[in-house]
């Protein structure tokens, strides 16, 4: 077969997104394929799209547009899309109309599946759309080329039951779905093997995770706390709801479990919180903070925060406010509300106006890095285990890091030091990033 042999991936969206493309560029890899280093040279381009934010599905079709000018000037260059918006008819209908010239449309429940529609592409030259509506059985052991040596991400579950009144998540992702705990420990054993000293667990909502009747989301951290030769354990995304005592005291007894947790709270108000069905309260929440914190005296908390939902008040934005001050989070991913199709809150009708929304987002913005580079002036002095990532985008002698507690962290280093884990002394601390010298 005369196929092509480079391909190109662009990826929106969050680590779940990451790592599928991670896998589809291994399985590209096994048929042969190399990794190109830009679109323009690709033979076969991959945009593999995310749904939650306004913002990504504008990124999107801007991306896809310019990509027109190269397929009509070269018919065998293959396009495809995929990702949580092909899980959208009506982002299929729009692609179909306006963007007739993609190849292959496919969704987020048949990435397996990958390598026969682009094989059958190629030699058909006929078009394809093929987008499952649920996951059915989770398919194991696809391949995955790992962006880094020496950590990985392993998906642990799939989906999402929660039904967040302003996400699209479960439309797209489908219900949640468990993978085997032997199979999630075969494979961080595989990895540790192939020299990976990290994991980060990945799941919509990992912990709720429930591999089998012994194992919940605690159970498996503990299972792979004995992984001989891992030397740290992360997990994205948790929900409060499932935040359970079991979990808090991991922390305590599992040695590789990072003190680290990104634990979104989307706000500060009750009512609102209600309001986005997230089941919990605000008191529930700085409750669970403060058991965090009484068993690991030293963990580091980020955060997501949604500003501007509807109907949210300057009282409920204050109580943001003010939830943000007393967790004093590390950091915080905040967000602008944007109107998601499909979802319930799409028919609220008490939308915020942008301006409004955007002078709180500004508000909340300084009081979240004012916290953040006052935790970080706190570092300096302290040595921390940093495991070694590479060099840093700006400069060719820097090398960057994360601590133990998720600090990203510069300092002077060497090529040999990369997959390590060294100390490094903080020298200062910035709102974002330490700097260090290695000691
Ligand atoms: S927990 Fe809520 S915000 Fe997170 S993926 Fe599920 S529905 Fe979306």
């Amino acid at each position: 077969m005369n196929r092509p042999k480079t391909y190109h991936i662009t990826t929106f969206g969050c680590q779940m997104n990451e790592h599928d493309s991670e896998t589809i560029a291994g399985m590209l890899s096994q048929m042969g394929f190399s990794e190109s280093p830009g679109r323009d040279e690709a033979d076969v381009a991959i945009i593999n799209t995310c749904s939650v934010r306004e913002n990504a599905d504008k990124r999107f079709f801007g991306t896809l547009g310019q990509l027109k000018k190269k397929k009509l000037a070269d018919p065998e260059f293959t396009v495809c899309v995929c990702g949580c918006m092909m899980q959208q008819q009506h982002v299929i209908d729009s692609i179909k109309s306006k963007y007739p010239w993609v190849d292959i449309i496919f969704g987020t429940h048949n990435i397996h599946q990958f390598p026969q529609l682009l094989e059958s592409v190629l030699r058909e030259k006929e078009k394809v759309v093929n987008v499952w509506e649920d996951g059915g059985d989770i398919v194991e052991g696809l391949p995955a080329k790992r962006l880094y040596k020496h950590k990985a991400f392993v998906n642990i579950m799939y989906g999402c039951n929660n039904f967040c009144t302003y996400c699209i998540v479960p439309y797209t992702r489908g219900r949640e779905r468990s993978r085997r705990p032997q199979d999630i420990l075969d494979e961080v054993k595989r990895l540790v093997s192939d020299g990976v000293r990290e994991v980060t667990l990945l799941g919509q909502n990992v912990n709720s995770y429930k591999g089998d009747e012994h194992t919940d989301f605690a159970d498996l951290i503990y299972r792979l706390n004995e992984v001989s030769g891992l030397e740290r354990i992360r997990f994205m995304t948790s929900h409060p709801k499932d935040l359970s005592d079991k979990l808090i005291q991991a922390y305590g007894d599992c040695d590789k479990l990072c003190n680290y947790i990104h634990l979104p709270v989307q706000s500060g108000s009750s009512r609102v919180l209600a309001r986005m069905n997230r089941k919990y309260t605000r008191e529930d929440y700085l409750n669970l903070i403060a058991k965090l914190k009484k068993t690991v005296p030293q963990i580091t908390i980020s955060t997501d925060i949604i500003v501007g939902f509807p109907g949210e008040t300057e009282e409920d934005f204050e109580e943001t406010l003010d939830l943000v001050r007393k967790v004093e989070y590390d950091s915080a991913f905040t967000f602008l509300y944007s109107i998601r199709r499909g979802t319930p809150a799409e028919k609220y009708e008490d939308q915020i106006p942008e301006d409004v929304k955007h002078q709180r987002f500004n508000r909340l913005v300084e009081t979240v890095n004012s916290i953040s580079a006052e935790k970080n002036a706190g570092y300096v002095g302290r040595v921390e285990k940093v495991l070694v990532e590479g060099l840093s985008k700006t400069s060719d002698r820097t090398y960057t890091g994360r601590t133990e507690e998720f600090k990203l962290i510069n300092f002077a280093g060497t090529p040999d030091m990369v997959g390590k884990i060294i100390d490094v002394k903080v020298t200062e601390g910035k709102t974002f990033s330490l700097e260090g010298e290695v000691i």
